[in-house]
């Protein structure tokens, strides 16, 4: 048995290290091709933990990757090589700042709704709702527009993927071009927002890349069966979502559970989400106002 964290941005590395320390005394932390075969010996004396940081944010460079060497813990990152090499934002950070009611009626124009009937849901849940090639219309348009302040890229660059790939201590994955929710795509873009990510990646460090993380990671709502079977031809190892759950040797591995770590959350909190296992989400998505309940009453809105 073992568990498999996901991480984002950390800019407190204190936390991590504080979060770490609590790992490596209740967990063995393995590298990613261990995470099989020592949850089938099932001899160990702890659990397996690996942890698994997306985005490819240049927090892991600065802030995660030296507490990660000073522990020697293995990690993996799940990067877009469009945005390590271009050095561009995902959407959700482009539109991060963006004033809501402006970026409200080009979107209501776009996809001809009235824009008060999305107002009391929040941006980024509306947004997950669209393609990818819509999300970037709308974005384009409130750029030209309104012209926003350029902001600081959160990718990491090619210089620093190359020396973190090095290091023997990180595998590095793929994580599509542009963050679509591939659920949301036809099967062309699906195929190859995942394929060409793999491809650039390889073409950026030189070696095959073997894994993969589905941006946002929900089954069902963000990626299907179509995206498993995709990464299964392609000769995928290991896909991971961000259904919480624990991992084991009955675990799918084109749908691996990982819990979820938000730089800041206490121990205790951490401890209750290990707690309740594959039980946390299904508690999350009672609360009102929660994404999965708001994509739903959105996509009813839009399909109307
Ligand atoms: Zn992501």
């Amino acid at each position: 048995m073992g568990i498999i964290l996901n991480l984002h941005e950390v800019h407190d590395p204190f936390w991590l290290e504080n979060i770490l320390c609590f790992l490596k005394k209740n967990y063995n932390p393995v590298r990613q091709t261990e995470l099989t075969s020592l949850c089938k010996n099932g001899n160990e004396k702890k659990p397996i933990c690996h942890i698994t940081v997306d985005d490819g944010d240049k927090s892991f460079y600065k802030a995660i990757f030296p507490v990660l060497k000073k522990h020697m813990i293995p990690a993996t990152i799940f990067v877009s090589p469009d945005l390590v090499i271009n050095q561009r934002d995902f959407w959700f950070q482009e539109i991060n700042g963006y004033e809501k009611q402006k970026l409200l009626r080009i979107l209501s124009d776009v996809i001809d709704i009235d824009e008060n009937n999305l107002n009391k849901f929040p941006l980024v849940d509306i947004f997950k709702c669209l393609t990818i090639n819509l999300i970037w219309e709308v974005i384009d348009r409130y750029k030209m527009k309104y012209q926003p302040r350029k902001k600081p890229c959160h990718s990491m660059d090619v210089n620093e993927l190359k020396e973190i790939d090095n290091s023997g201590l990180v595998t590095v994955g793929a994580h599509t071009l542009r963050h679509p929710i591939l659920a949301n795509e036809e099967l062309t873009v699906s195929k190859n927002e995942i394929i060409s990510s793999f491809t650039g990646l390889a073409d950026i460090l030189g070696h095959k890349i073997e894994c993969f993380a589905y941006p946002n990671g929900m089954p069902v709502l963000d990626f299907g069966q179509r995206e498993m079977d995709i990464l299964k031809d392609y000769g995928c190892s290991y896909s991971f979502s961000t259904e919480s759950g624990n991992f084991n040797s009955r675990s799918n591995l084109l749908s691996i559970p990982r819990y979820g770590l938000n730089c800041g959350e206490s121990r205790l909190y951490f401890k209750n989400k290990l707690f309740f296992g594959a039980q946390w989400n299904k508690i999350m998505k009672l609360k009102p106002g929660n994404e999965s309940r708001n994509r739903k009453a959105i996509l009813r809105i839009i399909k109307k």
